[in-house]
């Protein structure tokens, strides 16, 4: 069984990845404050050609923080925010952490667009912080 795997609340769309994520962030930027209802989003993120998916994602076409597009997957069945594919990085795949069956392996390297974060936001002392995104 793969390390790495997760799926959604309801079960419909599943996923394994082998080998290592490319990165683990913590995504503070507006649009993914909006898109999980939180104060950012935690990724892991893996190259695509590593990743096994079990049922369709539908897709949410949006500008991210970066100014570039982002797609943002959740389960038609059960609404749980679950994938991103970003037009900056097309050659990785992301899923939002606790939707791993292992959600304790996730642990972040950094942390973009803290000029977003809320006072209300916490953030780990040993990430690396960008006030923006990868690039920036
Ligand atoms: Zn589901
Ligand atoms: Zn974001």
């Amino acid at each position: 069984m793969a390390r790495w795997s997760g799926g959604c609340a309801c079960g419909a769309i599943r996923y394994t990845c082998e080998g290592e994520p490319s990165v683990m962030l913590n995504c503070h930027c507006r649009d993914c404050q909006r898109a999980t209802g939180s104060a950012y989003a935690a990724f892991v993120l893996f190259a695509k050609a590593a990743v096994a998916l079990k049922g369709e994602p539908r897709y949410h076409k949006v500008v991210g923080g970066s100014g570039k597009p982002i797609e943002r997957g959740f389960c038609p069945d059960c609404g749980s925010p679950l994938s991103v594919k970003l037009d900056a990085v097309p050659n990785l795949i992301g899923f939002h952490a606790a939707s791993l069956d292992d959600p304790a392996l996730f642990k972040p390297a950094m942390d973009l667009f803290t000029a977003s974060a809320h006072p209300w936001d916490l953030m780990h002392d040993y990430t690396v912080k960008k006030a923006g995104g990868l690039a920036g």
